[in-house]
C-alpha cells in the first residue's frame, strides 16, 4: 500500500472497526488490508451512535440530498477529501403498475439507475475512493463484473487516482469501453470473475498498488447502508403523509418488511442491513427488513446452498448466464453473513434464470417505464415469483434494489427487428401517415375492453399496446359495451364480470343469442371467485378465465395470441 500523505490526517471522528472473525475493536485510520489482531479480512465500522442520533433528530432534515447527509456514520474524517457528483438520495418509487398486475400495492423501487453512472455502484465507489483521497492513495487495482469498474473509473478519475480494473472477458464490451473513457487501464482476463479477482491481487501485491477488497472492507459495506438510511427516511414520509394526524416533531424513519436485490457478493444486502442495525439501534426504525437475495440459476452458489440449508455456498467454477455483472461464482464469506441475517429476521435466496430476467426486464419497461439492467431484472423475476408464491403478501410493503440501468442494451433481448423501416416518399397527402403505418401490418386487430374499473382497463390497454398493434375500444359497462361491439365487431373481446347496467355474464348471453356475434372470441378477466352455477353460466361459451390482480403479461398475451391466429 502507498505511504500516507501525513497532512490529509485531520482526524474528527472517533471511528472504530471490528474484526468480524476475532471482534477485536481497533481505532479506524483509513484503509487496512486485514485485522491487526488477526490478520483475517472482515471488517465492519462503528460508530458513536448515540451522539448521531442526537444530531439527526436536530439537524437530518435540513441537509442536502445526498448521500453525505449521513456523514457521521461514514468512515471519511474530514469532509475536504470527499470526492462526489452528488451520489445517493436517489427517488423511492412506487411500481403502481406492476404492483396492479400483481394484486400488490406497496412495491417500491429504489431508483439506483440514477446514480453518476448508473448503478449502485456510485455508492460504492464515491465512499471508497474518497477513504483512498483521504489515505493518500495515488494508484489502486480493482476487480469488477462491470459497474464497479465504470464507476470506479469516474471517481479515481475526479480524485486524480490511477486505476487498474480487472474484468472478465464476459463482460460486455461497452461496459469495458465506458470505463476505459475515464482513462482507466482495463485488463480483460480470459477467466471466471473469481480468476480475475486473484490475478487482481497478485498485480496489486507484485506493484504494491492498493488494492480494492470490495465486500470485505470497509468502505463498501458503509456504502450499501445508506441505501438502507435513505428508504427509512424516504418510506418514514410516505407513511407520515398517509396519515396526516400524526403529530410527530421530525417524521420517523420507517423499515420496510422486505428489501429485495439480485446478488453477486452480497454486499448490497449485508451493507442495507448494517444500516438498518445502526437505525434501530438509534432508536430511529422498531425492525429489521426480511431479505430477498436472488441469483441467475447459472452462477447460483448461494441459492442452491442456502435451499439445501448448507452453511457455506455452493461453489459454481463456470457460471453459464448472459447476465455477467451476477456471474460471482465463490461468494465467499458473505454467505454465512447473509444466512444469519436471514435466520434472524427472515428471508430467502433464490434463483431465476436468465429467461425469466429478460422477460421481467420487459414487463417493467413497458408497464411501469423503468429500464433496467439484466442483474436488476433479475430481482424483479424473483419479486414476481415471491408474490406468486404467496411468500410476500400484499399487505407486505417492498422495497426493491432498482440497482442497474438498461446499459448496454443487450441483443439478445431485443434482437434485430425493435423497429420498422418505412420509406421517406410515402404520400403523406393521400394516405396519411395513420394509413401508411397501418400498410406495415396488414393484420391489425381489433380489440374491445369491457372493465369499469379504469387502472385495471389501463392496464390491459398498456399491456396490448406494448405488444402490437390493435385498435382498442374501451367500455366501462356492459351495455355500452354491447353497442361497441354491434358497432365495430371486433376480433376479441375482453370482459369483466362485474360491472354495473349490464354485467359481464349478461354480456356473454347477449353475445352468444346474436349469430353476428356469437363466434367473436371472448377471454373473461374477474377478481371474482366463481361459483359452480356462474362457472356453468360461462361454460363453453369463453376462451379463457384469467383471475385479475395476479395475472401477468406472458398469460394475458399468449392467450390473445392463441384466440386471434
Ligand atoms: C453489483 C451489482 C449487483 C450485485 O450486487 P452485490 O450486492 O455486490 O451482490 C446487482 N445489480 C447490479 C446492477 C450491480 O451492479
Ligand atoms: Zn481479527
Amino acid at each position: 500500500m502507498k505511504t500516507m500523505t501525513p497532512a490529509l490526517k485531520t482526524k474528527q471522528k472517533d471511528i472504530g472497526m471490528q474484526c468480524r472473525a476475532c471482534g477485536a475493536i481497533t481505532d479506524y485510520d483509513g484503509p487496512l488490508p486485514a485485522c491487526p489482531t488477526c490478520q483475517q479480512g472482515w471488517l465492519d465500522a462503528v460508530y458513536d451512535l448515540a451522539e448521531t442520533a442526537d444530531i439527526w433528530s436536530q439537524e437530518l432534515r435540513q441537509r442536502e440530498a445526498t448521500l453525505w447527509r449521513y456523514h457521521e456514520l461514514l468512515p471519511i474524517q474530514n469532509l475536504d477529501h470527499v470526492v462526489s457528483f452528488g451520489e445517493g438520495w436517489t427517488p423511492l418509487i412506487r411500481a403502481r403498475n406492476l404492483g396492479l398486475m400483481l394484486g400488490h400495492p406497496n412495491i417500491y423501487i429504489k431508483d439506483e439507475r440514477q446514480g453518476p453512472t448508473g448503478s449502485f455502484k456510485d455508492r460504492q465507489a464515491a465512499i471508497a475512493v474518497s477513504a483512498m483521497k483521504e489515505a493518500g492513495i495515488t494508484e489502486a487495482v480493482v476487480a469488477s463484473t462491470g459497474n464497479v469498474a465504470i464507476a470506479y473509473s469516474a471517481y479515481c478519475a475526479r480524485a486524480g487516482i490511477k486505476l487498474w480494473a480487472f474484468v472478465t472477458s464476459s463482460v460486455p464490451p461497452e461496459k469495458m469501453r465506458e470505463a476505459a473513457i475515464y482513462g482507466t487501464e482495463i485488463i480483460k482476463v480470459a477467466g471466471t470473475y473469481d480468476e480475475a479477482k486473484k490475478i487482481a491481487a497478485e498485480f496489486a501485491a507484485n506493484r504494491n498498488i492498493f488494492l480494492d477488497r470490495g465486500i470485505k472492507a470497509i468502505a463498501a459495506k458503509e456504502a450499501m447502508k445508506t441505501v438502507a438510511f435513505e428508504l427509512a427516511e424516504q418510506l418514514g414520509r410516505i407513511e407520515h403523509q398517509k396519515n396526516p394526524m400524526n403529530t410527530f416533531e421530525v417524521t420517523p424513519f420507517a423499515s420496510p418488511d422486505w428489501f429485495l436485490q439480485a446478488v453477486s457478493g452480497g454486499m448490497g444486502p449485508v451493507g442495507v442491513m448494517k444500516g438498518f442495525a445502526e437505525l434501530e439501534a438509534m432508536g430511529m426504525v422498531d425492525k429489521r427488513p426480511k431479505l430477498g437475495c436472488f441469483q441467475v440459476s447459472g452462477c447460483a452458489p448461494m441459492a442452491i446452498a442456502f435451499e439445501k440449508g448448507l452453511s457455506t455456498p455452493e461453489n459454481v467454477m463456470q457460471p453459464v448466464t448472459d447476465i455477467a455483472t451476477l456471474a460471482t461464482g465463490i461468494p465467499g464469506q458473505a454467505y454465512e453473513v447473509l444466512v444469519e441475517l436471514i435466520d434472524q429476521y427472515g428471508g430467502t435466496i433464490r434463483s431465476v434464470s436468465d429467461a425469466e430476467a429478460f422477460r421481467a426486464l420487459k414487463v417493467l419497461a413497458q408497464m411501469d417505464g423503468f429500464s433496467v439492467e439484466p442483474a436488476t431484472a433479475v430481482t424483479f423475476a424473483g419479486l414476481i415469483n415471491l408474490i406468486r408464491e404467496g411468500v410476500i403478501k400484499p399487505e407486505e410493503t417492498v422495497v426493491v434494489n432498482c440497482s442497474g440501468h438498461t446499459f448496454p442494451v443487450e441483443k439478445h433481448i431485443l434482437g434485430d427487428s425493435f423497429a420498422r423501416e418505412m420509406n421517406s416518399t410515402y404520400h403523406a397527402h393521400e394516405d396519411g401517415l395513420l394509413t401508411a403505418l397501418e400498410k406495415l401490418d396488414g393484420r391489425i386487430r381489433r380489440i374491445a375492453i369491457l372493465e369499469d374499473n379504469l387502472d385495471a382497463a389501463r392496464l390491459i390497454r398498456r399491456i396490448l399496446q406494448a405488444q402490437g398493434e390493435f385498435y382498442i375500444d374501451e367500455a366501462q359497462n356492459g351495455r355500452e359495451g354491447l353497442e361497441l361491439i354491434r358497432k365495430n365487431q371486433p376480433n376479441l373481446i375482453i370482459l369483466d364480470l362485474m360491472m354495473p347496467e349490464m354485467d359481464g355474464f349478461a354480456v356473454v348471453e347477449a353475445l352468444k343469442s346474436d349469430p353476428k356475434l356469437r363466434d367473436i372470441p371472448i377471454i373473461v378477466i374477474t377478481a371474482k371467485e366463481l361459483s359452480p352455477i356462474e362457472h356453468r353460466r360461462l361454460n363453453g361459451k369463453i376462451k379463457r378465465l384469467l383471475p385479475k390482480g395476479d395475472f401477468m403479461d406472458a398469460d394475458l398475451i399468449k392467450d390473445i395470441a392463441r384466440v386471434l391466429k
